[in-house]
């Protein structure tokens, strides 16, 4: 979800010798062939990793960009995704944010669903990203994260389903759905319990790319962060000694500041280190992520109904 902050180019693979435009501070992700043992930009060296991928930080002189790749074959068919701080910051103090309101949520928030069965409730999973023009992070290998969200959540609607829930996804594949569109189906659907965003993380334009990783869970009002906390409890458990839990996040998100269902954004995992690429499409760790989330919507679901029964 960085990208609201960011201006992302991607851009064709440098040639030896080419000139970036002009950016004050860059972050930079690309993949070359196996063999290929360091690349050079801005005159510093960067390791690229076994797969391939690598990752830097680094500074850029208006006019002065010169990236220069060392020991490549002459084939330019690789991308690279440079990101910036959006430009038109000056010294003024900023205008305060204002944030758009869903205009199909009501102000009050739904009963929340205790005592019901899953059959009587439809969680909702939105795949981040989507579309051409809206592909989300990029891993080492050029793989998109939009993919990555929509493949997560296909493993947890099977997970949900399979405990007797009911499922509705924003999307089922590779479609463009404004943020402020994306709540839409939850608010028109009656049974709709909850709103479940799924994301792969890629760093800040300011952190450096290399290693990071760690997942957390994003909401905003009262009613998120009830489902938030029992979801992020359940994943940090299963991925601990894996990638650390930052926790439940407070962020006024298009996706998390809706009134009436409880909503929420998970970040499963960093994207764009080699390591976190290579643990996003591991299906064992997928499926043991998923039943994880599961549990802890089935800890917000039923929890209080066990206990009014005495059965916890
Ligand atoms: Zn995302």
């Amino acid at each position: 979800m960085f990208s609201s902050f960011l201006l992302a180019l991607t851009i064709a693979f440098p040639k030896p010798g080419q000139t970036l435009p002009p950016v004050e501070r860059t972050y930079m992700s690309g993949s070359v062939p196996h063999g290929i043992t360091n690349i050079v930009v801005q005159g510093k060296d960067v390791p690229v990793y076994w797969t391939g991928g690598w990752v830097t930080m680094v500074d850029l002189v208006e006019g002065t960009n010169v990236i220069e790749v060392v020991s490549v074959s002459t084939r330019t068919n690789y991308t690279i995704r440079v990101a910036r701080r959006a430009s038109g910051s000056s010294g003024a103090a900023a205008e305060p944010k204002k944030y758009a309101k869903l205009s199909y949520a009501k102000d009050e928030a739904r009963k929340h669903p205790a005592g019901k069965k899953p059959a009587d409730c439809v969680i909702v999973l939105d795949p981040g990203h989507g579309g051409a023009n809206d592909c989300g992070a990029i891993s080492p290998h050029g793989y998109h994260e939009k993919d990555a969200n929509l493949s997560f959540a296909r493993i947890l609607r099977n997970v949900l389903v399979k405990r007797g829930y009911r499922v509705a996804m924003t999307r089922d594949d590779d479609t463009a759905i404004h943020r402020l569109e994306r709540g839409r189906i939850a608010c028109t659907n009656e049974n709709a319990v909850a709103f479940i965003s799924i994301h792969h993380n890629a760093p800040n334009y300011n952190r450096d790319p290399r290693g990071l990783r760690y997942m957390c869970v994003y909401a905003w009002n009262a009613i998120g962060k009830a489902l938030a906390k029992p979801i992020c409890d359940r994943m940090g458990a299963v991925l601990e000694g894996d990638i650390p839990n930052n926790g439940v996040l407070e962020a006024n998100y298009a996706v998390t500041r809706n009134p009436e269902v409880p909503s929420c954004l998970l970040e499963i995992d960093f994207i764009t280190t080699p390591e976190g690429e290579a643990a996003i499409w591991n299906t064992p760790r997928r499926f043991k992520i998923a039943n994880a989330i599961a549990d802890g919507i089935d800890d917000w679901l039923l929890a209080p109904y066990l206990k009014t029964k005495n059965m916890l």
